[in-house]
């Protein structure tokens, strides 16, 4: 006979006037919401329990740092940009300053191969005119910028529609299709403007286009600087701005820290798998047993989100399952530094889709975070594969995809000498990728959301860890408001 789970309830006692909270997913998303839900109620004093849900052992999600013979190899993200202060100030509420570790000055050199070869996208507009991996025509077409028609206000639009009417055919491939790589490993033809860089819809429209946007910015910058106030620099056309900020072991430890800090209520190999109304309440069925909550955050891909909401808001299910997602493989190789003559010195390049190589790009791990992911005689490369473009190639065989990525390093960078490590990491769905009308489907999606459930994650408003911690913040914030109105 099939044994009865034992309900959480029975597990564990919870005094009956605590608001009980579950959050599913231990991605960032889900540990950063699970971590301000306490934060937040204890500067409130308010009492809750937060349960948080992981389907796998590890919490972390998409944050995999593994280290092996030396090497400590990221599979996923390897840290995040300090000129948005959401996850630098969870790093100094946790108190792990301490731990980080800010990439190498090397790490300002980032490089795009073009036509043949590797051309370094310097920051200072004219140098980049000079040396950019464009051609002549194709530089004077960005010059005349100023000239374009707007996008008609309120719409959104293609990044590569806005890219070629602004910029030109030559720099969206050879310019933003990388760039589009190397954040969202997307598609730009099927990419939402505002929803993917909404930055640069907001300087279109408040400024009537890119180069009219800079020149007033600079103005600005100028004036204030003579004012003496302090000036942050923003991003020049290498990438985004920002320092590339990780921790002295690899992302891991943020995530570590934050399950640590959850301690018993961090529910690993745990799969949610129904949600059921119940009472006013909410009925979360796990392979660990039943539990009941006030209130469910769902913080894990937008499809299992989907499947969970199925039954119980089959619109906003319906609405999620369109969000596509773009898979990915990682590819850490480690090299005798002796092998390498001479070893890379910078971040690393990105490869336009025009190339026609299946190779989205290159990380000069050991260059950008020198001392701290490789023994000092050796050298860490991380190749990344596949993308919306290309998703055949992360499902090839590991000995096959192994070969290719060596092959087309060797024609992108010269690379010929041999690794004597590898390590792959493979993502079904590594991306979300915003597709145009994303803000749209995503209003319409919460307003058929039942009362007590919220969405948050990389899959809505942002794929970057600062986004996915800023949102995590503002959906604890909200939960508890609403618990609050609801009085429970
Ligand atoms: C290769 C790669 C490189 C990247 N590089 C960077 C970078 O350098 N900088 C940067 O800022 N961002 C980067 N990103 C993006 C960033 O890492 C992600 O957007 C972010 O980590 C996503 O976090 P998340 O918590 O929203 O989702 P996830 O990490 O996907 O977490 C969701 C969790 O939900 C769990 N789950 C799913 N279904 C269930 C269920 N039914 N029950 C319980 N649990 C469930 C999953 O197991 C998973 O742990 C990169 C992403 C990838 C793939």
């Amino acid at each position: 006979m099939k044994q009865r789970l034992k309900t959480r309830e029975e597990k564990t006692i919870t005094p009956m006037d605590w608001k009980k909270i579950a959050v599913i997913g231990g991605g960032i998303s889900g540990l950063a919401t699970a971590w301000f839900l306490r934060e937040e109620a204890l500067k409130q004093g308010r009492r809750i329990q937060v349960d948080l849900f992981e389907k796998e052992a590890r919490p972390g999600g998409k944050f995999e740092t593994v280290e092996q013979e030396g090497y400590i190899i990221e599979g996923g993200p390897n840290g995040f940009l300090d000129n948005k202060p959401w996850t630098l100030d969870l790093v100094r509420f946790l108190g792990m300053e301490d731990r980080l570790l800010t990439s190498d000055q090397a790490a300002a050199r980032r490089f795009i191969y073009s036509r043949g070869r590797l051309h370094e996208l310097k920051p200072s507009i004219l140098s980049f005119f000079l040396n950019g991996p464009l051609s002549v025509a194709g530089r004077i077409r960005i010059a005349g910028e100023f000239l374009a028609t707007p996008t008609p206000k309120g719409e959104d639009t293609s990044l590569a529609e806005f890219a070629r009417r602004r910029l030109g055919s030559e720099a969206l491939e050879r310019l933003i299709d990388p760039m589009v790589s190397g954040i969202f490993a997307g598609d730009p033809s099927r990419m939402s403007l505002r929803a993917s860089f909404p930055r640069i819809a907001e300087l279109e429209e408040n400024f009537g286009g890119l180069t009219k946007a800079l020149l007033k910015l600079r103005r600005d910058r100028i004036r204030a600087k003579r004012r003496g106030e302090e000036v942050t620099v923003s991003s020049g056309p290498s990438g985004p701005g920002g320092v590339l900020t990780s921790f002295k072991s690899g992302v891991r430890e943020l995530t570590d820290r934050l399950a640590g800090e959850l301690d018993d209520r961090f529910h690993g190999k745990e799969q949610v798998f129904t949600l059921e109304g119940k009472d006013g309440r909410w009925r979360v069925v796990s392979s660990g047993g039943d539990y009941t909550a006030d209130s469910v955050i769902l913080a894990m891909p937008s499809d299992a989100a989907a499947g969970l909401l199925a039954p119980i808001a089959p619109e906003a299910a319906q609405l999620l399952f369109q969000i596509p997602y773009s898979p990915m493989a990682v590819v850490g190789l480690g090299y005798r530094l002796a092998d390498l003559a001479p070893p890379p010195h910078g971040f690393g390049y990105l490869i336009p889709s025009v190339e026609g190589i299946n190779l989205l790009g290159a990380l000069w791990d050991s260059a950008i975070f020198p001392g701290f992911r490789s023994d000092p005689d050796h050298f860490l490369i991380r190749a990344m594969v596949g993308g919306a473009q290309d998703p055949e190639t992360p499902t090839l065989p590991e000995d096959v995809l192994l070969d290719f990525t060596l092959k087309n390093l060797a024609r992108t960078m010269g690379l010929s000498a041999k690794p004597v490590f590898h390590a792959l990491f493979r993502w079904e769905k590594a991306i979300p990728l915003y597709t145009v009308g994303h803000l749209e489907r995503l209003e319409r999606t919460e307003s058929h959301l039942p009362p007590g459930i919220f969405l948050t994650g990389n899959a809505y408003r942002g794929v970057g860890i600062n986004d996915c911690v800023r949102d995590a913040r503002t959906t604890a914030i909200k939960t508890l408001d609403l618990l609050d109105g609801q009085r429970l």
